[in-house]
């Protein structure tokens, strides 16, 4: 349930409130909005409406949240979440894109390929240091080394930088050296992990599952915001159906549908859904057209030498083209790309 706190509520009427609710076996919540204030609750146990909070100073209506995803649905938080990264506001009206290898390879290949996508435009560099491959005998990343890797072409080009984190136990150093924490399709109902994300201090990005509903998806992102973290962008990256066209089906609904749903950000990942760099293209603008607050998009300069993912990779001339064919489709829904990394952008007003 949620308590939804007048907006002439004291500090000392929500702390009563916090403490009622502790009392009565609830976790809280305090979710902060422009419009009101809310305190979401949630634990195990039944309640039985009215439940008497209704009373407290300060309150202005207790209301049961329907959905089973408490936190991340839109019930408990009306407007759009506006995740921070830097100077980066993923959920607002920019549109924030990663570009960079599947994998960290060399020093030499990263800041190639970073330096590359920054003057295209992008805005947080991608490359997974922690690969987790279908096949125990295929690349598994360079690890520690691959993140001091990740951190030096931050240092380089500006690009914020975003890398998978496979165990809880790596989470610590994972975060130590990125500014967003990946969840792969293939973790993302790996629920110690989720915990761990929960209690960790920077956005996570939370792919969904090969074979995940949208209702999964967003149980799962409750897992991270239960546990305190509320900074969590969702990310489509297609779903395994009937065809084999292509390596998986990019769910364009999915993207309205969680947006409707809750109140994160969600962001879509072209490359591995369609597993062919000729799609990124039309897939991206469609993502965009259909409300996406971002991309990520798989770039190699050599892609057939990539170690991983080389088919569904772009050259860095066909990211630039992507981000210009993207340049000028967003602005027809509302949008605009996020000023190139490095650039000052002025933080945008909550919608
Ligand atoms: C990736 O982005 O590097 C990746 C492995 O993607 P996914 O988890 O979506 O397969
Ligand atoms: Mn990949």
């Amino acid at each position: 349930m949620i308590v939804v706190m007048k907006l002439t509520a004291t500090g000392s009427e929500i702390e009563k409130v916090e403490q009622r609710l502790q009392q009565m076996g609830f976790k809280s919540h305090l979710i902060q909005g422009v419009e009101r204030i809310v305190i979401g609750a949630v634990g195990e146990k039944k309640v039985a409406f009215p439940t008497g909070l209704e009373m407290l100073p300060g309150v202005e209506k207790v209301v049961p949240v329907m959905a089973p995803y408490k936190l991340v649905s839109r019930e408990a938080r009306e407007e759009n979440s506006l995740i921070p990264v830097g100077d980066l506001l993923l959920g607002g009206k920019q549109l924030v894109v990663s570009a960079g290898p599947c994998a960290v390879e060399s020093e030499d290949q990263l800041i190639t390929i970073a330096r590359q996508v920054q003057a295209a435009g992008a805005h947080i560099l991608r490359g997974g240091a922690f690969k987790p491959r279908t096949s125990p005998y295929s690349f598994q990343g360079l690890e520690k080394e691959g993140l001091t890797m990740l951190a030096r072409a931050r240092e380089e080009t500006g690009l914020k930088v975003v890398t998978e984190v496979l165990t809880p136990q790596d989470v610590e150093l994972v975060a130590m050296y990125s500014d967003i924490l990946q969840v792969g399709a293939r973790n993302m109902q790996n629920f110690p992990l989720l915990k761990e994300l929960g209690r960790v201090g920077k956005p996570v990005l939370l792919k969904r599952g090969l074979a995940a509903t949208v209702e999964e998806w967003l149980m799962a992102a409750e897992y991270i915001l239960a546990e305190g973290n509320y900074a969590v962008i969702l990310c489509e990256r297609g779903i395994r159906t009937f065809e084999t066209a292509t390596r998986s089906t990019l769910d364009i609904s999915a993207i309205p549908l969680a947006k409707l749903w809750s109140h994160l950000p969600v962001i879509v990942d072209p490359c591995h859904s369609s597993g062919s760099w000729r799609l990124a293209l039309p897939l991206s603008l469609a993502a965009v057209a259909a409300g996406a607050d971002g991309l990520m998009i798989e770039v190699h300069h050599k892609p057939a030498e990539a170690l991983c993912d080389g088919p569904q990779s772009l050259t860095p001339a066909n990211f630039r083209q992507l981000m210009d064919s993207v340049a000028r489709i967003a602005p027809a829904v509302g949008r605009y790309l996020a000023a190139p990394a490095g650039e000052h952008q002025e933080q945008e007003a909550v919608e």
